[in-house]
């Protein structure tokens, strides 16, 4: 996996002040995206041990509520792969801290039934560790820039843990 960028200062992408990662690759293709750029999985670098040391770091500090996660697509089957098991490791050695994901793909029909197109072996864990997924493409007549944490008005705030 790679990932074009990690904030260690964010407070717009979920409550509080968070480490946010954005991940790279992304098959949704909505029209009007604001970041196009990461829809190429090879687009950034590298996701390694040292990147996830160097997350873990950051969220360490007492003022970050959190990590998000972004993209791109976190819920791309191979972006899956690595988030799962990153996912379960921030859990374990930061249980105080929150999960946040963005993704475009819509929670009940895409990602949870077992036949959902972007439903895979990891899915679970990555949805396990997640506390609040914001789901749906970014729909540019639906844009509202009144909207906290969202795009556009189809998007969801969803609390899962
Ligand atoms: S899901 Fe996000 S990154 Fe992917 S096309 Fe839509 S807005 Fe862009």
């Amino acid at each position: 996996m790679n990932y074009g960028e990690i904030k260690k200062i964010d407070i717009a992408n979920g409550e509080g002040v968070r480490v946010s990662l954005f991940v790279s690759g992304c098959r949704v293709n909505c029209p009007g995206c604001f970041n196009k750029a990461t829809w190429d999985f090879c687009y950034g670098k590298e996701f390694t041990k040292e990147t996830e040391d160097e997350l873990i770091a950051a969220l360490s500090l007492d003022f970050i509520s959190g990590l998000t996660v972004l993209g791109g697509e976190p819920f791309e089957p191979e972006n899956q792969a690595v988030l799962s098991k990153f996912l379960s490791r921030v859990k374990k050695e930061l249980p105080d801290k929150t999960i946040w994901c963005y993704t475009g793909y819509v929670y009940d029909k895409d990602i949870l039934p077992e036949d959902g197109r972007k439903h895979t072996e990891y899915t679970q864990e990555m949805l396990d560790n997640i506390n609040v997924l914001v789901d749906g493409p970014f729909i540019q007549e639906l844009k509202d820039v009144s909207l906290k944490f969202r795009g556009s008005r189809n998007q969801r705030i969803l609390k899962l843990n």
